[in-house]
């Protein structure tokens, strides 16, 4: 967990990343955080981080939950394929 002190957000307030609703004032501060993220020097660290945790809400490696719940279907699906 080294890579959190390099993270972006460190300073800043952690609500920002943790949006609620996902349209008007939520979607408008989800693009915020997705917008320090996208500076975020450890943006691959935190997102690997947030797979393999399961971490169900909130902002993470630049995504949102639905991004990330999409990304682990598609992580199934290409292994299922490998194991055939
Ligand atoms: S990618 Fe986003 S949530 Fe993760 S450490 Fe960086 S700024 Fe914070």
């Amino acid at each position: 967990m080294n890579w959190r002190q390099h993270a972006a957000c460190a300073r800043m307030d952690p609500d920002l990343f943790f949006p609620v609703g996902s349209s008007g004032p939520g979607a408008l501060q989800r693009e915020r955080a997705k917008a320090v993220c996208r500076t975020c020097p450890v943006i691959q660290e935190c997102l690997d981080w947030a797979l393999r945790a399961g971490e169900t809400s909130g902002v993470w490696g630049g995504t949102c939950e639905n991004e990330r719940r999409e990304l682990a279907r598609r992580a199934e699906r290409t292994r299922r394929y490998a194991d055939r």
